[in-house]
């Protein structure tokens, strides 16, 4: 049987460094785990308008349809902030998730241990914090059309956007939360605004419908979206897997993903239709951009770098042991001490590099071996 097929695109700024450390680690598992990769790599972003006039080449995006999953690092910096909105190098990354269909977005909000005091949050509250939000990512409010900002006869103008959901896509997203929920502590709680938004009510309805048609052994909730984010920095250990809209979801997500400190530890998954080969059209990138600021310093964490690939072994490789064996190996470094610049206080002379941490892990990586 071939080796199941990556494409690398480390894009911009510090996707490319982080990424580096990514490339070590892909070789680890090749030479201690006998998990080969068929590994490409590609243009994306900057550095692909830079090559071709444009933030991704039709060949890239037909390269990303074809391999088993894609792994991203980041894109943009400020030398592109002059160019037209059509070939930002954000594009590039908007084509590839909606080219892909890639309609799930997995954000895992995991607190380690030895980082539950960078919580802004108090130490018991977040201390082995594991959720997973799942949001849906390419419909709702920032798709739905009538959209757009228009004049009014009385000289006001008026901006328009709609929230649409269909009831396929909402079963969907529904379905990959309710089969990760399988996978982690069979919970799920789903979020909306039923009480005054009719796609809400719709909403509700079909997950229910997933629920008890296709999925009655998971525990099933629900809440209004205000009520978790107040939930999700009062008690945010209650939750298991939540689903919810895209909308709800951008700002759920990035609520919940700052419980856990830095940046530079959060990993993402992008996950759409099964191919034909049973695995689901897949990217996966850090949750963080290419941060001009720090670039060519070596000052980047590969974290979230690293665990977005752990994301990949797990959800596209079915590789879960190894995937815990480098989500523990990242744990360990961390329970060691070992910081990148921003994992210490402010002033703190102690930091390792981005490859530093990169060969840590490895070091780590061996010794669960
Ligand atoms: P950013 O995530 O790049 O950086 C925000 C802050 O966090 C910066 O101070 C940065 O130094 C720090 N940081 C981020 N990742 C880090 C890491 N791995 N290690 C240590 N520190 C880290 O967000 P921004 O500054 O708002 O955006 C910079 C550029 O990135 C912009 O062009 C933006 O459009 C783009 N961006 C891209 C993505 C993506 O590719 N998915 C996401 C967000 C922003």
């Amino acid at each position: 049987m071939s080796n199941p097929s990556l494409l690398i695109l480390p894009g911009d700024g510090i996707g490319a460094e982080v990424m580096e450390e990514v490339k070590k680690i892909i070789t680890w598992f090749g030479d201690k785990r006998g998990l080969n990769f068929d590994v490409s790599e590609d243009l994306v972003g900057g550095a692909a308008y830079d090559a071709h006039g444009t933030p991704l080449h039709d060949d890239t995006m037909a390269k990303a349809q074809e391999v088993d999953a894609v792994l991203l690092g980041a894109v943009g910096g400020p030398k592109y902030d002059v160019l037209d909105f059509s070939v930002k190098p954000e594009r590039g990354l908007l084509r590839l998730r909606k080219e892909m269909d890639l309609f799930a977005n997995l954000r895992p909000a995991q607190c380690f241990d030895a980082l539950a005091d960078f919580s802004s949050l108090k130490k018991d509250i977040v201390a082995g914090l594991d959720i997973m939000i799942v949001r849906e990512l390419t419909s709702g409010s920032y798709f739905g059309e009538p959209r757009g900002i228009s004049d009014l006869p009385d000289g006001q103008r008026v901006g328009i956007n709609t929230q649409r959901y269909t009831t396929d896509e909402i079963r969907r997203v529904a379905r990959a939360a309710f089969e990760l929920a399988k996978r982690r502590n069979n919970r799920v709680c789903s979020m909306e605004k039923a009480n005054v938004m009719e796609s809400g009510i719709l909403w509700r309805e079909e997950v229910i419908w997933v629920h008890e048609n296709e999925y009655p052994e998971v525990e099933l909730s629900h809440m209004y979206a205000d009520n978790g984010a107040m939930q999700l920095v009062r008690a945010p250990k209650q939750f298991d897997v939540i689903v919810t809209d895209n909308l709800f979801g951008d700002i759920l997500s990035d609520c919940a993903a700052m419980l856990t400190g830095s940046l530079g530890m959060l990993p993402s998954a992008s996950l759409g239709a099964p191919m034909e080969n049973g695995r689901p059209k897949a990217m996966y990138e850090p949750v963080h951009g290419s941060a001009p600021d720090i670039t060519g310093q070596g000052k980047a964490n590969p974290c979230a770098c690293i665990l977005s690939f752990a994301m990949a072994l797990r959800y596209s490789f079915d590789a879960g042991e190894e995937a815990t064996r480098l989500e523990t190996a990242v744990e360990k470094v961390l329970a060691d001490g070992v910081r990148t610049a921003d994992l210490l206080p402010a002033g703190d002379t102690s930091p390792v590099s981005t490859s530093q941490m990169g060969d840590a892990v490895i070091a780590a990586l061996d010794a669960s071996l």
